[in-house]
């Protein structure tokens, strides 16, 4: 692919790097809550470092707005960052300027800082090049390992690439590999899951799709929207109505394009939107008009299965049903182990992503066998809307 990785980089012994990272983590009560975009950044961050580097990480965290905000200082994450790193980190109150310059006179080859939220500056959002040769100043190389920032074209996720040499870190490496295969040149049959809420928050991704992939699978709460604009009375479900004339037009598109539609055709259904309700499991004509649909049916996710036995690659957004409340997370649990037991095989490639869908897929136990889970959110989805991202574009060298 068109990009430089940490491969291409020669001697760095004393050269200063600057690193755009993730650290946009939860928190709750001035903690960490959940570490995983820390040990995704760790790989580079460890090898920059331990090849002698001086490393100066750059992250957003919030939206600060262009102003400085205490409670949005990435000091806040400083202690678990180190904890993950397993390194003392210097933190440094600015991005760019004497106090910057200073403090990598202080660093050793191999240490690390990180530079404050990039986002105190007005300058990071609006991609303003001053700002980004201010901090370009103080670095030799500049390396991205935030694919979940490269849908934005800021000065810390697009503008340093354009000053300095640029390279996609390992965690953006293996990011940009997995949707290579996974949409860029996938091995076809190509299958896609589309679920969720609603059709209205994915019509770019599906229109998006109907033109690239060979099976779209539609289900969650937009399979309804699909349903009613067939004629199919669905009852309370939660269903776009107003959106049926832009499901007629996607369904004529896959026509045309030669992609294969699939919606449900038994459905589980219930009166209440509770845990355990008492449930009825019938084909899609049969709702009756006080019931909502909140899970694919058993013989649906049979057959579904199938199309995945016969394709080759998989890329899925959006749970089948309401799987936060039992028992309607049953067609997202079986499809997921179905791609789970299929990539292990070796029949399939399967890349996810979506905030729900990754909680969904960690529901299932099949985040591990999956071929690539994306933490990313808005990148991914905008990568399957098939729009250029300008964080990646600007480390092409094509
Ligand atoms: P992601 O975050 O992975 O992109 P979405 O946010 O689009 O996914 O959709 C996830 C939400 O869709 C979940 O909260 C789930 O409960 C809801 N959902 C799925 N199926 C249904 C359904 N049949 N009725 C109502 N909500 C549903
Ligand atoms: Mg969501």
């Amino acid at each position: 692919m068109g990009f430089r990785t940490l491969d291409d980089l020669g001697d760095i012994k004393g050269k200063r790097a600057l690193v755009r990272v993730d650290l946009n983590v939860p928190m709750a009560d001035g903690r960490v809550t959940d570490e995983t975009r820390m040990r995704a950044l760790l790989p580079t961050v460890l090898e920059l470092a331990d090849k002698g580097a001086k490393v100066l990480l750059l992250a957003h965290f919030g939206r600060p707005k262009g102003a400085k905000h205490s409670e949005m200082s990435v000091s806040m994450v400083l202690d678990a960052l180190q904890e993950v790193l397993g390194r003392e980190i210097m933190f440094v109150p600015e991005i760019a300027g004497d106090v910057v310059a200073q403090s990598v006179g202080i660093l050793t080859d191999g240490d690390i800082a990180l530079l404050e939220n990039t986002r105190f500056w007005l300058g990071e959002e609006k991609n303003d090049p001053e700002l980004a040769r201010a901090v370009a100043a103080n670095g030799d190389f500049y390396v991205n390992d935030a694919f979940s920032a490269a849908h934005r074209a800021h000065m810390s996720t697009e503008g340093l690439a354009h000053i300095l040499p640029a390279y996609a870190g390992r965690a953006m490496e293996a990011e940009l590999k997995a949707l290579q295969a996974a949409l860029g040149a996938p091995e076809h049959p190509v299958a896609a899951v589309v679920g969720g809420a609603k059709v209205s928050t994915k019509l770019d991704v599906l229109n998006n799709l109907v033109k690239q992939v060979d099976h779209l699978i539609i289900g969650g709460g937009m399979a309804n929207t699909f349903l009613a604009a067939r004629g199919v009375d669905v009852g309370k479900s939660l269903c776009e109505h107003d959106l049926a004339e832009q499901a007629n037009a996607i369904m004529d598109a896959a026509d045309s394009a030669g992609c294969t539609i699939h919606l449900p055709y038994d459905v589980v259904t219930a009166r209440a939107f509770r845990a355990n309700p008492p449930t009825r499991t019938v084909n899609v004509h049969e709702v009756a008009a006080d019931e909502m649909i909140l899970d694919v049916g058993p013989a649906a996710v049979e057959a579904l299965a199938d199309v995945l036995k016969n394709c080759r690659t998989l890329v899925w957004n959006g749970p089948l049903g309401a799987f936060e409340i039992a028992p309607f997370d049953a067609a997202t649990v079986s499809l997921a182990r179905t791609a789970a037991a299929l990539t292990r095989e070796g029949s399939l490639v399967s890349v996810a992503g979506g905030g729900d869908t990754v909680a969904a897929l960690a529901h299932a136990g099949v985040t591990e066998d999956f071929t690539f889970v994306s933490t990313a959110g808005g990148a991914f989805l905008e990568w399957m809307e098939g729009k250029p991202l300008p964080g990646v574009d600007a480390l092409n060298i094509a």
